[in-house]
């Protein structure tokens, strides 16, 4: 009988979204009424239109293939030379940060990028992730056989889990053993949490020093309103040898739906063979696009194009107000309710911890039951989120003062 990947059956059957979704269920089954007051702020999904500049980009592009002269089949994998120009130009060399294009992988989305990434390392590497994490970061390593077997609380043996807490503003230091892979997302999903120049360094730093690999997700780095904080892992001298960065269009250009990123591999970036030699990740990674990915759509492409113009900018600066306005009205419903309050300041993600006493589930309960409202429980990240919920400013303005309104009414 063929065999089945049994590193699979080790997954917490996606325990998240599933039992979010079962309960918001449950609580519209006996409150049918609810359904019209329901307000969703768990899922991070975008939620305004796509921008003007873009659509226009779009249906120009899809005239292009209209028409044999300019009809387009197979592009290069790696992404047309535009776009990858475009990104580099646009989000590295203008800010002084050398990227040349063929280092730029344009993609469908960070999600799978972060996922693929794992194609390209040994299997014999040790990992470390944070605690509460973006659940695509551990689920990946599980699935290729990377861990061992997950406990009751959704911790799988072999990984290093980083408990990101309070007292450490969210952000851990760098540990003191040695690993070889690390996984870093800021600003960070869920907690809203921005590092620091000197606590990236350390990161760049211990990476240099012990051969590891930092794989950096910057997928809200358009939140970022702070001039201190870096935007990219190569603002930090050294990065280029150590360090994977990914992005995505999803968060900030709104592409959730559209769907495009990319991701960069610097060409000094190297790690060891089986034997001990040094060589390069570039050639694989390249390799890796080519035999299994045959490379995002052209008008996609052209769309994600359009963010770099002039007025794409402009809208993508409009919907991060947008949505930095809405987190504001949070932050501020919250810390009214006397609950410490985290993120939402260069992050569109609130990290709040509940009344005290209440687990994460506790809350997420009283929340849907009093206030109708949907949030995300912390503990579904990880242990380290017991306790918190997140919510997100992915809303229309209209739904976050609502929002907002009963959150105070709750009387927390
Ligand atoms: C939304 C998000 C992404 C982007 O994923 P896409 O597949 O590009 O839509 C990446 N990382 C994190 C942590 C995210 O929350």
């Amino acid at each position: 009988m063929a065999r089945l990947n049994s590193h699979y059956l080790k997954l917490k059957a996606g325990y998240l979204f599933p039992e979010i979704n079962r309960r918001v269920k449950a609580f519209l089954d006996t409150d049918p009424e609810g359904a019209a007051r329901l307000i969703r702020c768990g899922i991070g999904d975008v939620t305004e239109p796509l921008p003007a500049s873009v659509r226009r980009a779009m249906h120009a592009a899809v005239e292009e293939m209209g028409a044999r002269e300019s009809f387009r089949g197979y592009g290069p994998e790696q992404g047309y030379e535009f776009l990858r120009e475009a990104i580099a130009a646009n989000d590295y060399r203008a800010h002084g940060i050398e990227i040349s294009n063929e280092e730029i992988f344009v993609s469908d989305g960070s999600k799978c990028d972060c996922g693929n990434i794992l194609d390209i390392f040994g299997s014999d590497n040790r990992i470390a992730v944070m605690d509460p994490v973006y659940p695509v970061y551990v689920d990946t390593n599980v699935m290729a056989g990377h861990t061992g077997e997950g406990d009751a609380s959704g911790l799988y043996d072999g990984l290093l889990y980083l408990a990101c807490t309070a007292e450490n503003g969210f952000v851990p230091a760098v540990p003191k053993e040695k690993v070889d892979l690390v996984y870093l997302c800021y600003p960070n999903n869920p907690t809203g949490a921005t590092a620091t120049r000197s606590q990236l360094t350390a990161w760049v730093d211990y990476a240099l020093k012990n051969d590891a690999v930092l794989l950096f997700d910057a997928a809200y780095e358009a939140y970022i309103r702070d001039p201190e904080i870096p935007r990219s892992i190569y603002e930090i001298p050294g990065a280029r040898k150590c360090a994977i960065e990914f992005r995505s269009f999803s968060k900030n250009g709104g592409f959730t739906g559209v769907r495009c990123a990319f991701t960069v591999v610097p060409k000094e970036l190297e790690c060891s063979t089986a034997s001990g030699e040094r060589r390069p990740l570039h050639p694989l990674w390249n390799r890796r696009f080519s035999t299994k990915f045959n490379g995002v759509s052209y008008v996609t492409q052209r769309a994600a194009e359009a963010l770099y113009s002039e007025e794409g900018r402009a809208e993508v600066a409009e919907l991060i107000h947008h949505y930095m306005g809405n987190a504001e009205i949070l932050v501020a419903a919250a810390k009214g309710c006397g609950l410490p309050t985290f993120g939402g300041t260069n992050a569109p993600y609130i990290w709040v911890h509940g009344p005290k006493g209440l687990t994460s589930w506790e809350i997420f309960d009283t929340v849907l039951k009093k206030a109708n409202v949907v949030v995300t429980p912390g503990s579904g990240f990880g242990p380290a989120g017991e306790g918190y919920f997140r919510i997100s400013s992915f809303n229309s303005r209209a739904n976050v003062e609502t929002v907002a309104a009963r959150l105070r009414a709750l009387g927390w």
